[in-house]
């Protein structure tokens, strides 16, 4: 190896700014899992002692994670993760629905794949139309135009909390007081007013942002472990109480019938713990990440000012996000060039959301709020996390100033 290729491995930092398509595991969560399962394997279904042993502790931590949400235990039902969570909410209450021979769907153009995937299927199969509402130029919905969109046969409302590619904040309480109001006017002329149900995937949401579903206002919440510093594949669906909802895996009779299959009670523990920790450090934690990312923001400004021209489009609203996200489109260099040239110098970031990578096209998001956007230009996601710090930052943004003289004399 010659010498400066033996400084270079000296100084490569291993820098993981991807926490919004995975988190690792915090230390405690996964210490408290390995004391339980040690113990704790039995079917919480069974009727001997080791089975009510765990079936015990299964509904204390249900207690525990509705009291995060501010809901009642038996409106917590555990998952597989937000895609499950997501498919049971908008599934669940098509397949429940008896009074449209057509239900109506209104939901947004930038939802994770997981809803608007399981909307194109029920638009094909003719089970549902679907309105999809275009987000502001600042990636974010107007609430005005979700309520323009109700009519007498809609029956859900599906509005991500926070989007997991630019990390815009929707504004969940006004959606929910739109569509308040809406049934309560509609009344007169409509056969029930349990329509519309409101669906938020709070998915994002959960590390930052108030999530108390009486304050929101909404009727269904998916959310899961593996982006909030607990295991993977596990996941929960908040459904308020009377909802018209239907099962959509068929089984035995767990969580409360609507998701039948052994719960995997180790992992729930697991979510469980993690939720615990965000109560503890959440509001520090989003300060000090907010203070971290606009000193991110800023040194990206200098890079674009720099070398490109001020030719960077921030991606989203710098207002409404989430405290740990930055989203970027660079003109000409594409994503997947600059995913991999940074991964090799020990960076690791993504282009789009890890569900749709193979995918080569512009992201459906970054789309929807810039109609300029050419599949060349590519897109950056930076989400930081808890081990994230600002030498982190520092050497990233040297690294990505480098790459970029280096690419851009070739693009030019
Ligand atoms: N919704 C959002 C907003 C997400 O970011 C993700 C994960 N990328 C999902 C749903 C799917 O989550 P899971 O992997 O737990 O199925």
């Amino acid at each position: 190896m010659s010498k400066s290729n033996q400084k270079f491995e000296k100084k490569q930092l291993k820098v993981y700014l991807d926490h919004a398509s995975a988190t690792p595991i915090a230390s405690l969560v996964s210490v408290n899992m390995m004391k339980f399962s040690k113990e704790n394997f039995a079917n919480p279904s069974a009727i001997h002692n080791s089975g009510i042993k765990v079936k015990k502790i299964l509904e204390e931590i249900r207690r525990e994670v509705a009291e995060f949400l501010g809901a009642h235990s038996n409106e917590v039902i555990f998952t597989s993760g937000a895609t499950e969570s997501n498919n049971l909410a908008i599934l669940g209450i098509i397949n429940k629905n008896t009074q449209y021979i057509l239900p109506h769907i209104v939901t947004t153009n930038i939802e994770h794949a997981s809803v608007l995937e399981v909307c194109k299927y029920l638009e094909k199969t003719k089970k549902a139309e679907v309105t999809y509402i275009e987000v502001e130029k600042n990636g974010i919905v107007d609430s005005k135009k979700i309520r323009k969109a109700l009519k007498i046969n809609t029956v859900l409302v599906s509005v991500m909390y926070a989007n997991n590619e630019i990390g815009t904040i929707q504004p969940i309480r006004e959606i929910a007081k739109a569509i308040r109001h809406y049934k309560k006017i509609s009344v007169k002329d409509s056969p029930s007013r349990n329509y519309p149900i409101f669906h938020t995937d709070a998915t994002q949401a959960i590390n930052y942002l108030p999530i108390n579903v009486e304050r929101l206002g909404i009727d269904l919440l998916s959310f899961n472990s593996g982006k909030i510093y607990g295991p993977k594949g596990v996941g929960a669906l908040y459904i308020r109480r009377n909802t018209l909802i239907q099962k959509i895996i068929f089984g035995g009779d767990q969580e409360f019938v609507f998701r039948p299959g052994t719960e995997n009670v180790v992992n729930i523990l697991g979510f469980k713990e993690a939720l615990a920790l965000i109560e503890k450090i959440k509001n520090k934690e989003s300060v000090r990440l907010t203070k971290l990312r606009d000193y991110f923001f800023k040194e990206l400004q200098k890079v674009s000012k720099t070398i490109f021209n001020n030719k960077f489009i921030i991606n989203g609203s710098l207002k409404n996000r989430l405290p740990n996200n930055i989203n970027i489109t660079i003109p000409k260099i594409p994503s997947d060039l600059l995913v991999i040239e940074l991964s090799s110098r020990g960076i690791e970031t993504s282009s789009r959301s890890a569900c749709k990578i193979g995918d080569s096209k512009a992201s459906h998001v970054i789309k929807a709020i810039n109609k300029n956007i050419k599949e060349t230009d590519g897109s950056l996601r930076f989400s930081l996390g808890r081990n994230t710090t600002k030498k982190d930052v520092i050497y990233t943004i040297q690294n990505l100033s480098e790459l970029l003289k280096k690419l851009k004399k070739w693009y030019d």
